[in-house]
């Protein structure tokens, strides 16, 4: 199609003059090549220096340069193929390509050109247009990378809907199953003609799916509180072994008595001398998780734990350990398994062990909010070995020797307790389970009475105060017990149970803490905590 085709107004001149505007106003440049190796110029416009740096003189005749050399090296064979093809068919050339400038610099360029043939149908030499199109390109990509972006977060959000569904699922069944036991069992205890066994067996279960379902809702609450980011470590200075003795025997004590487990430390050869400064309710959370995930999924052999100081790395670091000989996990959930809400599909197939599949998840986000990492050696059948380590920051001296006191739970000193309690249940429980051991117990139903009793009684040992209670809370009955009889021990007993909250009484001068729904054998080593130092 020759310029003689297009339809021009009548009066309209397309001489010299119009031709030369039109090439200086173009943002591009014109040329006339022949069709050999060098696309050698026969004529190039002036704005070929702004596109390739180099000017007419420079190029035409390759006299500094061709142009084939300009071309970005990759695009050259694939070139002369396509302008092969278009003058075959005798059609025009559209193509992109990149160019290398007389500075070094890459930009993009748009060809368009035609052979121009004599009557003969010889072709004579190309003619065509370049321009740079590097910023329209760039933007291109640009918006190619925010399309991938795009497709990437809609994918990780449809993935992140996917698991939460998953998880809402999973969640029901896992507060179903405890909530259907305790309410049937419930029912069941009302029959009259029940054995001693059975009654116990079915208080037995009511009992721990309470715990269980218990610790699935703290496990939610924190979860939640560490993704809004309202969990930060409280650092205190932790003296390790003590801390691990506690977790040990809390552990030991809830071992579940159908499996045939040998449970134990491995004490180093030489304890810590000196505190390490850390979040101690994390580190004891993250522990018992570990192990009591190692416990639920571990029928015989054994569980271990132990630590050992790191020298490998510029920063000094404690590794703890947690072994077990239990049902191991497959490499390909190596990963998986510290993400939320996920559990391995087979084990629920399998095992039926319960949870709600955080556990793991809530303690990679403490050890990385404690600076250290979490990993996982298993292989599915054959065990497996968790390992997390936690900076390793000195501080003052343990006031212990090396060895640390070992003793049994005995409860021989008989105490005077004020139970400071407003719901009858609770402090018909508690008052059941202290009376058991001797202990002499009295009543304040508000933080109010509780001041009254505690000014009048000289001979109270020690109040078990709950914190949300009516006309005095807590906090402030503390507060005013402590004005007059600061020696006298007092323990929070409380339902708010999640680690910050345990900050907040400790903070506040309790002398211990308790979780409700209070556990025997955490009621017995507090209370002799208490009776070592009446
Ligand atoms: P869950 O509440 O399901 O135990 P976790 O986040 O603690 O949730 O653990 C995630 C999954 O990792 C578990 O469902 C289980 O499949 C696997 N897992 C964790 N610890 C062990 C272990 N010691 N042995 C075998 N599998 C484990």
């Amino acid at each position: 199609m020759g310029a003689n085709n297009h339809i021009l107004p009548k009066d309209f001149e397309f001489n010299k003059e119009t031709f030369v505007t039109l090439i200086e106003v173009l943002p591009g440049f014109i040329y006339r090549c022949k069709n050999d190796n060098d696309w050698t110029m026969l004529y190039t416009s002036n704005q070929v220096k702004e596109i390739t740096g180099f000017s007419s003189e420079e190029i035409n005749f390759n006299s500094e340069i061709s142009f084939n050399e300009i071309i970005s090296h990759e695009y050259r064979l694939y070139l002369h193929e396509r302008w092969h093809s278009v003058l075959k068919s005798r059609g025009v050339l559209k193509e992109e390509y990149k160019i290398v400038r007389k500075d070094g610099s890459v930009r993009w360029v748009l060809e368009q050109g035609k052979g121009v043939f004599d009557t003969e149908g010889n072709l004579k030499y190309l003619d065509g247009y370049i321009t740079d199109i590097t910023s329209l390109k760039m933007a291109e990509d640009r918006l190619v990378q925010k399309n991938i972006e795009l497709h990437i977060a809609k994918e990780r959000a449809e993935e992140g809907d996917k698991m939460k569904t998953a998880f809402l699922a999973n969640l029901s069944h896992e507060i179903r199953t405890p909530m259907n036991a305790i309410i049937g069992f419930a029912e069941m205890l009302k029959e009259d003609d029940l054995e001693k066994d059975q009654k116990d067996s079915f208080i037995d279960i009511i009992n721990r799916s309470g715990i269980h379902l218990l610790s699935i809702i703290n496990d939610i609450i924190e979860m939640s509180k560490i993704e809004s980011k309202l969990i930060k470590p409280n650092y205190e200075e932790v003296d390790v072994d003590l801390l691990i003795d506690v977790v040990y025997k809390t552990m030991y004590a809830t071992l579940p008595e159908d499996k045939s487990l040998e449970f134990r430390y491995l004490p180093p050869d030489n304890s810590l001398e000196y505190k390490i400064s850390t979040d101690p309710v994390k580190l004891r959370q993250i522990l018992s998780n570990l192990l009591s995930n190692s416990i639920k999924y571990t029928d015989n052999g054994y569980v271990e734990f132990w630590y050992e100081i790191s020298n490998k790395t510029k920063n000094k670091h404690i590794l703890f350990y947690v072994k077990d000989t239990g049902i191991g996990i497959d490499k390909t959930y190596k990963d998986e398994i510290f993400e939320r809400f996920r559990r391995i599909e087979s084990d629920v197939k399998s095992g039926g062990r319960g949870g709600s599949g955080l556990g793991l998840a809530i303690s990679k986000a403490y050890v990385e909010m404690l600076g250290g990492d979490i990993e996982v050696e298993s292989e599915y059948g054959r065990g497996s070995l968790f390992k997390f380590s936690i900076p390793l920051i000195l501080c003052s001296r343990t006031n212990r020797g090396t060895e640390l006191i070992e003793k049994e739970f005995e409860m021989n000193n008989q105490m005077r307790i004020l139970v400071a309690e407003d719901e009858d249940t609770n402090f018909l429980y508690l008052s059941a389970l202290l009376s058991k051991f001797h202990h002499t117990v009295l009543r304040a139903v508000n933080g109010k009475e509780a001041v009254e009793i505690v000014k009048e009684d000289n001979r109270l040992d020690l109040v078990l105060m709950d914190i949300k209670m009516p006309i005095l809370n807590g906090y402030d009955a503390l507060r005013e017990i402590k004005k007059f009889k600061p020696s006298l021990p007092v323990v929070a007993q409380t339902a708010y149970a999640l680690s910050d909250d345990e900050q907040n009484i400790r903070a506040a001068g309790f002398d211990d803490y308790i979780a409700k729904p209070i556990m025997k054998n955490k009621l017995v080593t507090i209370l002799e905590s208490i009776t070592k130092h009446l």
